[in-house]
């Protein structure tokens, strides 16, 4: 089911659009042409699997990215999530004048969850064309593969795309760690929010190294759902 913050669009009644339509009628016209322009130019939210794109059909002259499926790729990116998130902590305690006993609260972590994941994934789509602010950009959460997602409905390049999955690993990991160490200034938060990102990415990581491992760099990607095609 589809959402825009006028409610549901698809297969529901649009609750919002009825105050408009039905009795105030001068509202109607600015609420419809504020929902068009919204739609015409806002990323759009899903809850469930990666939507898929009826207007692709991958003919011929695309070809099938050998990739893992959603809880196959969870396992094999764990691994590399750790490792990375342990490095990460490392530099921070090796380049920054890290504190001897950091102190942190249970419910400031989870709000930290809850706010590196959002601003993770408008992360990724501030890369798509558009810096996200297109109907193709869609932000989703599909809970029973414990998936977040910022997805892209259409064609990419290769760069753009590895550009994409690796940008919120490089903007909330990397680059804070790289400025305390320059800086030689630290903090216990920003160390948190820089490895938990990096334990986020490692679908990414995995994502990144199968796409650049497969397509060449003068190739145009795109998804239909979670599969991705490729062709020069
Ligand atoms: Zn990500």
């Amino acid at each position: 089911m589809w959402f825009n913050t006028l409610g549901p669009t698809r297969g529901g009644a649009l609750v919002l659009d009825c105050v408009g339509i039905d009795f105030i009628r001068p509202a109607r016209v600015n609420l419809s042409r504020w929902r068009l322009q919204y739609r015409a130019t806002f990323m759009r939210f899903h809850f469930g699997p990666i939507p898929s794109s009826p207007d692709f059909v991958p003919d011929a002259s695309w070809r099938s990215l050998r990739e893992p499926t959603p809880w196959l790729a969870q396992l094999i990116a764990f691994p590399i999530g750790v490792f990375v998130t342990a490095l990460v902590v490392f530099l921070w305690i090796i380049v920054t004048p890290f504190p001897e006993a950091p102190t942190m609260s249970i419910s400031g972590i989870l709000l930290a969850f809850v706010g590196i994941t959002v601003v993770h994934e408008l992360i990724h789509a501030m890369v798509h064309p558009h810096m996200g602010r297109s109907p193709k950009s869609i932000l989703g959460c599909w809970p029973s593969r414990l998936v977040f997602y910022a997805h892209f409905d259409g064609e990419l390049t290769r760069n753009r795309f590895v550009a994409i999955l690796l940008m919120p690993l490089l903007i909330i990991s990397i680059v804070p760690l790289l400025i305390a160490a320059v800086a030689q200034v630290t903090s216990v938060w920003a160390a948190f929010v820089s490895s938990f990102n990096a334990l986020m990415a490692c679908v990414d990581i995995l994502g990144a190294g199968i796409v650049l491992f497969q397509i060449p760099a003068s190739a145009t990607l795109r998804n239909q759902g979670w599969k991705t095609y490729w062709r020069i």
